[in-house]
C-alpha cells in the first residue's frame, strides 16, 4: 500500500468535493500517518480524563449528530441510553452498507480507517464496552483486509488489547443491516430481526445493552470534537444541520460519493456536485433513500433532501442514497425491480412481509395494476410487519400512486378514477 502521509482532513474533504480518486487519495491512511495530523489525540484525551463523557455528550448533541445508517436517531441519545443500563455492555459497528445505492462507509472505510477506528474506541470508551463487533459486508473483501491491519496496528501499537475488536463478516443477507437481526447474525443464529421491545440497547449483542452505530456516524466524531460542534451544525442548508455524505448514482455526470451540507435539494446537489444531468436526459424523479425511501417526482426537485421534510412526502433519506432518474427509465420496471429486491431479500419471518413482497410483486406485473388491492396490500404491510423491510416495502408502489399519478394514467397503468 501506498499511505497519505500528509493529507489534512482539508485536502481529503476538497478531494471528496472534486472527486479526485487519484492514487494519492484514494490509498488509504495507516496508523502513523493518522497520528501524525492529530489523530487518536481524542481518544487519548478521553482515557486519560482530560475529556469527559458528558462534555462528549453535549458536544454531539450540539453538532446535531444523527445516526447516518438510515434511522437518524440523534447520536448522543442513543449513547445515554446504553450508558444507563447496566453493564457489560457491548458496541457493535454496522458496517453492513446493504442498501441499494449506498457506498459512502466503503468509501471512508477505504479511505481513513484509522478516523472511523478513533471514532469506534470513543464510543466504546463513552459506554464502557466490554468489546467492539464491526459486522462487515461480506462484499467487502479487501475493506476486511485493510480492517485487520489497521486493528491490528492498534493493538501492536498498545492502544488496545487483542481481541477488543472484533471482525466479522456478514454473508451477503440485507436484513442484517436490521440491528437486532445483525446482532442475532452476530451471535450465530440466522438473521432475523427481534420483536422491540426490548430494544438493543437494552438487550442488544448476547443480551447485554449495546451501542449499535453506522460506520460514518463514528467517522465524524473525532472531527466534530476538532472543530468544534458549531463547525459541524453550520454546514448544513436551508436551515439544516451538518453534513452528510450522498450516494449518487444514476442519470448524473458525476455520480459518487458527494459530500454535501444537508438540507441540500436535489437540483442543488445535480448542479454543485454532480456536474448535471447527462446529456440529452431530463430529470423524471428520484429516489432519495436507496430501495426503501421512495420515488419523489421531478416537481420535488427543490425540497430539503433531511431527515423529516422527505418523511411529509411520505418518502424517507434513509443513508442518502439517492438514484436520478430520467425521462429514459420506466417506472413500472423501477417499482418491479424494487420490489423483486424487497421478496428476495424478506428473511421470511411473518406473512405479511414474506407474502406481500411476492404478492406485490405478481400484482405489479399485470399489464394493468389493480390500485385498491395494491394500496390495501400495501397498507397491511406496512402495519403488521415485524420489521422496516416489510414496513417500507410497499413504499416504491405508494410514492408511484402519490406523486406520479398523471404518468401511471398516460401509461395505462391505473386506470382514472
Ligand atoms: Fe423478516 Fe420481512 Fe418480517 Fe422483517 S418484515 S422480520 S424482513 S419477514
Amino acid at each position: 500500500h501506498r499511505h497519505v502521509e500528509h493529507a489534512t482532513f482539508e485536502s481529503v474533504l476538497q478531494a471528496i468535493r472534486q472527486q479526485d480518486f487519484s492514487p494519492a487519495v484514494v490509498d488509504w491512511q495507516a496508523f502513523k500517518a493518522y497520528q501524525a495530523e492529530g489523530g487518536y489525540r481524542l481518544l487519548n484525551g478521553c482515557r486519560q480524563g482530560e475529556v469527559s463523557v458528558e462534555s462528549l455528550l453535549t458536544l454531539l448533541e450540539e453538532s446535531g449528530l444523527r445516526g447516518l445508517g438510515g434511522a437518524g436517531f440523534p447520536t448522543f441519545r442513543k449513547w445515554q441510553f446504553v450508558r444507563a443500563e447496566a453493564g457489560p455492555r457491548y458496541c457493535v459497528v454496522n458496517a453492513d452498507e446493504g442498501e441499494p445505492g449506498t457506498f459512502k462507509d466503503r468509501y471512508y472505510l477505504e479511505r481513513r480507517p484509522h478516523q472511523f477506528l478513533e471514532g469506534a474506541l470513543i464510543s466504546a470508551w463513552a459506554v464502557d464496552a466490554k468489546a467492539i463487533y464491526i459486522y462487515l459486508r461480506d462484499e467487502y473483501p479487501s475493506i476486511r483486509q485493510l480492517l485487520r491491519e489497521a486493528i491490528s496496528e492498534l493493538e501492536s501499537e498498545g492502544w488496545i488489547e487483542p481481541g477488543y475488536i472484533q471482525l466479522r463478516r456478514g454473508a451477503g443477507a440485507y436484513i442484517c443491516g436490521e440491528e437486532s437481526a445483525l446482532i442475532e447474525s452476530l451471535e450465530g443464529k440466522p438473521g432475523k430481526p427481534r420483536h422491540r421491545p426490548p430494544f438493543v440497547a437494552q438487550k442488544g449483542l448476547f443480551g447485554q445493552p449495546t451501542l449499535v452505530n453506522n460506520v460514518e456516524t463514528l467517522y465524524w466524531i473525532p472531527h466534530i470534537h476538532e472543530k468544534g460542534a458549531e463547525w459541524f451544525a453550520s454546514q448544513g442548508r436551508h436551515g439544516r444541520k451538518g453534513l452528510r455524505s450522498f450516494s449518487v448514482s444514476g442519470r448524473v455526470q458525476t455520480p459518487g460519493v458527494h459530500l454535501a451540507p444537508a438540507g441540500i435539494t436535489l437540483t442543488e446537489l445535480i448542479d454543485e456536485y454532480c456536474g448535471g444531468l447527462l446529456p440529452g436526459h431530463q430529470l423524471l424523479g428520484y429516489l432519495p433513500g436507496g430501495a426503501s425511501g421512495g420515488i419523489l417526482p421531478a416537481s420535488k426537485a427543490d425540497i430539503p433532501l433531511d431527515f423529516d421534510t422527505l418523511q411529509s412526502e411520505g418518502c424517507f433519506i434513509g443513508s442518502a442514497a439517492i438514484i436520478v432518474l430520467s425521462d429514459q427509465d420506466d417506472l413500472k420496471e423501477v417499482a418491479k425491480n424494487l420490489l423483486a429486491f424487497f421478496a428476495d431479500e424478506s428473511c421470511g419471518q411473518c406473512t405479511p412481509c414474506r407474502v406481500g413482497t411476492e404478492k406485490m410483486l405478481s400484482l405489479l406485473g399485470h399489464p394493468t395494476w389493480d390500485e385498491p388491492t395494491l394500496e390495501s396490500l400495501a397498507q397491511v404491510m406496512m402495519d403488521a410487519s415485524i420489521c422496516g423491510l416489510g414496513q417500507a416495502a410497499p413504499n416504491p408502489v405508494t410514492s408511484l400512486f402519490r406523486h406520479f399519478r398523471d404518468e401511471l394514467i398516460q401509461a395505462k397503468i391505473i386506470v382514472k378514477g
